[in-house]
């Protein structure tokens, strides 16, 4: 122990998060004459008020006694949220600093991430991994972390990651008496498990509708009678999506990360496979959309960014959570109001909704009325329904295709036609078709092509604003076929794939 050397105040270096934003916070602690009390300035919340205690049971369990004097902590800066105990293990260095147990400069370009438990065990926390990835980009060395978000941590190149076990540990590494330990090494790449479309037998007009969905990034709706492969197809879709560029895997592992869904000894690599989260409708809108206490936590549609959010049984959904699906759909993000901060999480996915075609279910006979059945289809008005832009009929399983033993086209060969064909979107507008803007596509279409559509209009069987959806679809089917222009078969084949929205007299 230095002795002589004990500095006014101890500072340590961690980061708070808002949303997926990472904001560096500073830790102070200054020890004075006064009544003997741990005093903690800048924090919020429960947890973090409560850390003093936690701090000073993890020290004492260490063999180290706080001096019965006036102990003060600050966080700053005060107006970013500093709720949770993600501070408890900066707070812990800085104490340490300040009682001259550990050098200052031992702090120097190290941060610290971590909960203490009141034996002195450190405990994960989490959004570690945006942490990390901002600390290595501020030039910071080592970053401090529980074991258990030693994995995350380590997806963030550029910056040291250091596990420490308990407060013991800490010390040792840091005035010099133990060096850090190895970290486990990074298993390579596990091949996804991702159900094959050689798996569904028949029903090659949803698998076309598909394969135009992955290509264009265009919405979905599967409408058939129960037992007919909704799910199973929906479940399929992310096989033939491309895998997620780098960029995109962090973006959506830092979402994972602030979710607290990584932390864990278990392997983690940066995963490239497109993620399908499908709620139950009897979710709540904090699971749906993000929230919760203190800082909002990201919910199922952010989970989903860069891959799918696949809704069955949409017509049981409450209608106010389909109309809060309106702004993600529209802008690709999620904005979560709450006391602390209002926070902005990413929320770009592929919507793909799966119904029965009307109450009774509707498979064979049914003595549902036509009023029956415009009620409870009504529900998909409005908002959501003009933003679907594929609604394929699935029928009932033929019994020839169950005992058909002639496998479907598998996953590899549908996900190579999409690849290309997104390609070639990306190289005309940097986009998928879903989001390119309507005069652009426009100017690549036949004069055939747009005369039909402007038929489907004049008939009433296509809104003004389906008119440049349905054109984005046969934008799409082009460039499955290899076309440069819009032609009016590919505009017949989008005007198919809408009959099941034109059926449900819905969403026109
Ligand atoms: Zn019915």
């Amino acid at each position: 122990m230095p002795s002589g050397s004990e500095p006014v105040v101890g500072v340590a270096r961690s980061v708070a998060l808002v949303g997926l934003r990472a904001v560096d916070v500073t830790v102070e602690v200054s020890i004075s004459a006064g009544l003997p009390c741990f005093s903690l300035i800048g924090t919020t919340g429960t947890a973090g008020r409560q850390a003093g205690e936690r701090v000073r049971a993890a020290l004492h369990a260490t063999g180290i006694r706080l001096p019965s004097r006036k102990i003060l902590a600050s966080l700053a800066p005060a107006d970013v949220p500093t709720s949770g105990a993600r501070f408890d293990l900066a707070l812990a260095a800085a104490l340490l600093v300040r009682l001259g147990a550990v050098a200052s400069s031992a702090l120097t370009d190290a941060a610290f991430l971590g909960e203490l438990a009141l034996d002195g065990t450190v405990r994960a926390v989490s959004g570690v991994l945006p942490a990390a990835a901002h600390l290595a980009a501020a030039g910071v060395d080592r970053l401090f972390v529980a074991d258990d978000n030693v994995r995350e941590a380590s997806l963030a190149s550029g910056i040291g990651v250091i596990a420490v076990g308990d407060l013991s540990e800490l010390l040792a590494i840091l005035d010099g008496a133990a060096h850090p330990r190895a970290l486990p090494a990074r298993p390579p790449p596990a091949a996804a498990d991702v159900a094959d479309l050689a798996d569904v037998r028949g029903q090659a007009e949803a698998r076309r509708a598909l394969e135009i969905a992955a290509a264009g990034g265009h919405h979905l709706l599967l409408l058939g009678p129960p037992g007919c492969g909704k799910s199973m197809l929906a479940a399929r879709l992310v096989g033939v999506l491309p895998s997620l560029t780098e960029q995109a895997a962090l973006e959506l592992t830092a979402i994972r990360s602030v979710a607290g869904l990584l932390a864990g000894t278990a392997p983690i690599t940066l995963d490239r496979t497109p993620p399908l989260r499908a709620p139950h409708h009897a979710t709540t809108a904090a699971a749906l959309l993000g929230g919760g206490g203190g800082v909002a936590r990201p919910g199922e549609i952010s989970l989903a960014t860069h891959g799918v959010l696949f809704m069955d049984e949409l017509f049981e959904w409450p209608r106010r959570l389909l109309d809060a699906l309106r702004e993600p759909l529209e802008q690709g993000t999620v904005r979560i109001a709450r006391a602390q901060a209002t926070v902005c999480y990413p929320a770009a996915f592929q919507l793909v909704c799966a119904a029965n075609p009307c109450p009774c279910g509707g498979a064979g006979t049914c003595d549902c009325t036509d009023a029956e059945v415009w009620t409870y289809r009504r529900r998909l008005s409005g908002p959501l329904a003009d933003r679907i832009d594929l609604a394929p009929r699935l029928s009932a399983l033929e019994a020839g295709h169950l005992v058909d033993a002639t496998p479907g086209e598998p996953s590899h060969t549908v996900a190579a036609r999409v690849r290309t064909a997104r390609e070639v979107a990306r190289e005309r507008w940097g986009v998928v078709n879903r989001l390119a803007s309507a005069e652009p596509v426009r100017a690549t279409a036949r004069p055939a092509a747009l005369r039909t559509l402007g038929r489907a209009v004049e008939s009433g069987a296509l809104s003004g604003r389906g008119f440049d959806r349905a054109l984005r679809v046969a934008r799409t089917c082009a460039d499955l076929a290899g076309d440069d222009q819009v032609d009016r078969e590919h505009v017949l084949e989008a005007l198919a794939h809408r009959a099941a929205l034109r059926a449900a007299r819905v969403a026109r």
